[in-house]
């Protein structure tokens, strides 16, 4: 007696394991079907497997049956970890793997970009081995107040710029945050986020600390982050280091996607040479980089004297109008959102919606 592919479904449904099965194919009384199996486990695709052959050894015994399960790929974009920080829209880690490239400077200089589009920035400044937010605010002494809210008391983060800044070298001097680490460092870092009273956020972004260490591992796991962004310089062993970076967040444990690579001191150009570039730690490292490993290149910043200038007297250089650095970040800030944007189109909808109700933020 012979069968038909319809005769196979009916069967898979009646087993309620159509769902898992990808394609059916029929050679006479040979049938053979490849089926998803939701685990990569292999017991739990043996069994899956087994399950299918015995059903229709039982429904279909003139079938001689063949089954291939392999396991259902991750999906790309996994959901937000942690529970969502009230107010709080976006969680941003910048990070680099290398000290030195440029980090700090491009969190900074982004929160005022992403401010001057609008947006409700907040900056949590994370990096033990040299919290430097408060002298880039020109916040220095800056002392934060406990305010009591709905019961609990609550630190209020130092307003600059329209920017609300938390750092850990409010806390513990400049020159002592360094000491802080492990255990201690993720305790305070905790408390900066969660119980400080930030208000309503579009963008919150993490000053992480340079590298890949035990510190990212617990604020990434325990804070509720959207993504991740990567500064590096052209040079090769600054590229070795992001691109360390780039494993930590792909790993299974934290899984935070990448929205892109950030190409800081690209080239220099002398003033009074502007049509000179001269790439004094390669050209275009971290552009080849992210199109190896499939990253968004979010754009590159030159070197400026005015950048270091301007971080220096507490006035990052964003704030200027019309430079070729404050372009520059504006840029950058734009693209960041773009990525963050299909980031959220790929999100299953109610975490999408969650994350992209903000202005200028299309999931389209
Ligand atoms: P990180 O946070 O990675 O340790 P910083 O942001 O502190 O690095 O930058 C290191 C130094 O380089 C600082 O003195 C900063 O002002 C300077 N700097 C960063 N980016 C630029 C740039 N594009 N042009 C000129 N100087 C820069």
């Amino acid at each position: 007696m012979s069968f038909t592919k319809k005769d196979v479904e009916k069967i898979l449904i009646e087993l309620n394991s159509k769902e898992w099965v990808q394609n059916i194919q029929i050679f006479g009384n040979k049938l053979m079907i490849d089926a998803v199996s939701p685990s990569p486990a292999l017991h739990d695709k043996k069994k899956l497997e087994d399950a299918l052959i015995n059903a229709f050894k039982d429904k279909l015994p003139e079938a001689e049956v063949q089954v291939k399960v392999t396991a259902k790929p991750k999906p790309s974009i996994q959901p937000i970890k942690g529970n969502p920080i009230k107010g709080i829209k976006n969680i941003v880690a910048i990070a680099s793997g290398k000290g030195g490239v440029g980090k700090s400077t491009v969190t900074a200089n982004m929160a005022i970009s992403l401010h001057k589009m609008g947006f409700k920035v907040g900056i949590l400044d994370a990096d033990i081995y040299g919290p430097s937010m408060p002298v880039m605010f020109d916040v220095e002494d800056g002392k934060p107040r406990s305010i009591e809210k709905e019961g609990k008391s609550k630190m209020l983060p130092i307003e600059s710029y329209g920017i609300k800044v938390l750092s850990i070298g409010f806390f513990a001097g400049l020159d002592q945050a360094v000491v802080w680490r492990g255990a201690m460092a993720s305790k305070a870092i905790h408390q900066l986020i969660h119980d400080a009273d930030w208000g309503d956020l579009d963008f919150l972004l993490i000053d992480l600390p340079p590298g890949t260490g035990d510190i990212h591992l617990s604020i990434v796991q325990e804070v509720p982050v959207t993504g991740a962004v990567i500064v590096s310089t052209p040079q090769t062993v600054a590229l070795a280091d992001a691109r360390k970076g780039v494993s930590m967040f792909k790993m299974d444990a934290i899984n935070v996607p990448v929205l892109g690579f950030v190409e800081n001191m690209a080239y220099f150009t002398p003033e009074e040479l502007p049509e000179n570039k001269y790439y004094l730690f390669g050209q275009n490292g971290v552009k080849n980089l992210a199109e190896k490993m499939d990253i968004p290149f979010l754009g590159e910043i030159p070197i400026i004297q005015s950048i270091r200038e301007a971080s220096d007297v507490g006035r990052p250089a964003a704030l200027q109008v019309n430079t070729i650095a404050s372009a520059a970040y504006t840029e950058i800030a734009k693209n960041m959102v773009g990525s963050l944007a299909v980031r959220n189109k790929d999100l299953p909808p109610t975490e999408a919606v969650r994350i992209t109700t903000m202005a200028g933020c299309s999931t389209k």
